[in-house]
């Protein structure tokens, strides 16, 4: 039989827009363009859809609608939140922890915070990706103003202990941030309850448009007292609470609105789902295919997350040929990337460099289908097997 549609497993790198996110933000694109700073009936319009969808998305995280501030994406609420705290409070300290593991929306910017005077401890993790609750006690000194710990890992799937982090920091009166791209929307979070200051999400992510984030900002007591830990990066018209100045993408962010709203009428079922494909491609790889390693935690991973290692071979070889077969993956390979050193993710959790370099990544989504897994599996083998009958590295 053969596949007409192309197999799209790539869904931690971006997702495609779900129909019904398309036709709301084509709806307020027609509808909606006025600018939600003016005064006529027009922008007041616009400015009612974005504080509707404020609040839509602040319910999805259990957030005040007055806490969430609409930005472009993943990588500039990380750099919002932490330029924001450093800026503000390096009189007071100049250390800050985070991961080994981070995107490099959050490792790119520690790295240029230390050339700017600050101290970055990044903690190791465990074989499974976790980080040791223990090492971050001992990384806190009286000048730690920040943890920037990640929700749930891009490349691996391995969620944090989030909550004991977040209780950790609170008992130490230091921010905590989370990078939360690869969660929001997939699995459930509240902020009180995980005691999360600061929270980056992402809208592609989540089957909404490109270009669209939020940063949640724990308001820490009474009026504006988020100006007490965090700095404004930019300056201009007093959008978003002079807090990310620009006119708003009122059409997209209602679309971000959309997005939330289906994950979280579907998230219970979608979980279910999902994790049930992922543990059906995991068992099978590990069943069928021999010399593998499943590379993350075994349970306490995202439902749509598997990442394994194919010794001898390399992930990228992999990639084209199930491209070739219309199927779409990711790897941690460093041929896909400009770097030689493979993905550092791999690296941290302990696999030496080639197996690093024989990892796939398969991420399943909301229009994954039983049939589009089966293909994958059905292909994968034969594929597999081809490239290590020509490769030097394999016992034969
Ligand atoms: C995708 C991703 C980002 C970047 O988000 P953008 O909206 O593309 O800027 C940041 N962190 C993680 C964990 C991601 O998966």
């Amino acid at each position: 039989m053969s596949h007409q549609k192309y197999v799209y497993l790539d869904n931690a790198a971006t997702t495609p827009m779900d129909p019904r996110v398309i036709d709301e933000i084509t709806k307020h694109f027609k509808e909606t363009y006025g600018n939600s700073s003016s005064l006529h009936s027009l922008g007041q319009k616009a400015a009612k859809v974005l504080e509707q969808s404020r609040e839509k998305v602040a319910t999805l995280i259990h957030a005040n609608r007055e806490d969430i501030v609409f930005t472009s994406g993943g990588t500039e609420s990380n750099n919002m939140a932490l330029f924001g705290v450093a800026m503000k409070n390096k009189d007071r300290g100049n250390h800050i922890i985070t991961s080994s593991i981070e995107h490099h929306a959050i490792e790119v910017p520690c790295k240029q915070l230390e050339k700017r005077g600050f101290e970055v401890t990044y903690l190791p993790v465990d074989k499974y990706g976790v980080i040791k609750l223990d090492d971050l006690e001992n990384a806190i000194t009286d000048k730690t103003i920040l943890i920037t710990i990640m929700f749930a890992n891009n490349e691996i799937g391995t969620i944090e202990p989030i909550k004991e982090i977040g209780k950790i920091a609170r008992e130490h009166d230091i921010i905590f941030h989370t990078d939360a791209v690869q969660a929001f929307g997939k699995i459930p979070i509240n902020v009180d309850e995980l005691n999360i200051d600061l929270l980056s999400a992402s809208a592609h992510k989540i089957y909404g448009p490109k270009g669209v984030g939020l940063l949640y900002m724990r308001n820490k007591g009474y009026r504006e007292k988020r100006k007490k830990y965090m700095e404004s990066l930019m300056y201009g018209g007093g959008h978003e609470r002079d807090w990310r100045p620009s006119t708003v993408n009122v059409p997209g962010i209602a679309g971000f609105a959309k997005a939330v709203e289906i994950c979280e009428q579907e998230m219970a079922q979608e979980i279910e789902r999902e994790t049930r494909l992922r543990d059906k491609i995991i068992k099978f790889i590990m069943e069928n295919i021999d010399d593998t390693i499943l590379n993350g935690h075994p349970s306490k991973r995202l439902p749509n997350n598997v990442n394994i290692s194919f010794k001898y071979i390399e992930g990228e070889s992999i990639l084209l040929d199930l491209d070739a077969r219309d199927i779409a993956a990711s790897t941690g390979s460093a041929c896909s990337s400009k770097s030689l050193e493979p993905s550092h993710v791999l690296l941290a959790i302990g696999l030496n460099p080639q197996d690093a370099h024989g990892s796939l990544r398969v991420s399943l989504g909301r229009f994954t289908t039983e049939e589009d897994v089966d293909y994958f599996l059905e292909n994968l083998p034969p594929i597999i097997q081809r490239l290590r009958a020509m490769s030097p590295l394999a016992r034969k």
